[in-house]
């Protein structure tokens, strides 16, 4: 096929090189507290100061975060193919972004966005959050970081069931397979007949679905892979 259509997964694994610790890190970030605490609604309206906090340090590490070799190759797979390429990212930290590529869909969120809990008004985030920052179109103090906690649907994903169904090749990239609906777009790729690829460091819970594994460091393994559908 001269010009496939791409569609892309990435998660916590692409940045895990850039220092920004995945779910499952030992003594990471996410280590220290309990999801129900600091990535549910629930979490939020119990103890709203630890949660911005929670999502304030990782906005200062994701703001201090150089992307790597991973970002890189799939912002130039984006400015280089001449088909269709929909980068879809669970990832909060902007690092695609870092690396040049452009019209990234946040399907979780992203750290440098705050939303008003009250009219859903979006504005860039400061570094740091405060609880009970007015909305600057409501007035109402229902700030909180823009970010799509368990419990929560997921943004954009009519464009990404749209571009799911005319995908020639789905890529999931350093994501565990555990949270869905995004675990789950390898069956909806499989069932139009596209091509599944996963790299991630060690196999995912949906591995069995993907024809195409590549196991090892996202900088290692999807440089090699970019380079392999930009020169077929
Ligand atoms: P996850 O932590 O569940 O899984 C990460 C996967 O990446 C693991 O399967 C692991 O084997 C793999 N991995 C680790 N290092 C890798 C490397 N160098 N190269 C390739 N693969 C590597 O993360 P997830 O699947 O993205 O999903 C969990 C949720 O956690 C998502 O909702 C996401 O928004 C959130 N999250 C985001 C960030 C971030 O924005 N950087 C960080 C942690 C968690
Ligand atoms: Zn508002």
């Amino acid at each position: 096929m001269a010009h496939p259509s791409i569609v892309i997964l990435t998660g916590a694994g692409i940045s895990a090189e850039s220092g920004l610790g995945t779910f499952r890190d030992e003594g990471g970030l996410w280590a220290q507290h309990r999801i129900e605490d600091v990535a549910t609604p629930e979490g939020f309206a119990r103890d709203p100061e630890l949660v911005v906090s929670f999502y304030n340090t990782r906005r200062a590490q994701a703001h201090e975060a150089v992307h790597n070799a991973g970002h890189d190759a799939l912002a130039r797979l984006q400015h280089e193919h001449k088909g269709e390429v929909l980068l879809v990212t669970q990832n909060v930290d902007g690092l695609h972004e870092k690396a040049g590529s452009v019209d990234v869909v946040h399907m979780h969120g992203a750290l440098d966005s705050a939303l008003c809990g009250a009219c859903d008004h979006r504005w860039p985030a400061p570094l740091k959050m405060h609880v009970g920052e007015t909305c600057p179109k409501c007035n109402q103090p229902s700030a909180r970081p823009d970010i799509v906690w368990f419990g929560e649907i997921p943004y954009h994903m009519d464009r990404i069931e749209q571009a799911l169904a005319q995908a020639d090749i789905f890529v999931a990239i350093g994501t565990s397979g555990n949270v869905y609906p995004a675990a789950g777009f390898v069956q909806m790729a499989r069932h139009v007949g596209a091509k599944t690829v996963e790299m991630n460091l060690d196999p995912s819970e949906t591995v069995a679905l993907f024809e195409d594994t590549r196991p090892g460091k996202a900088s290692l393994t999807v440089p090699q892979w970019v380079d392999g559908i930009l020169t077929s």
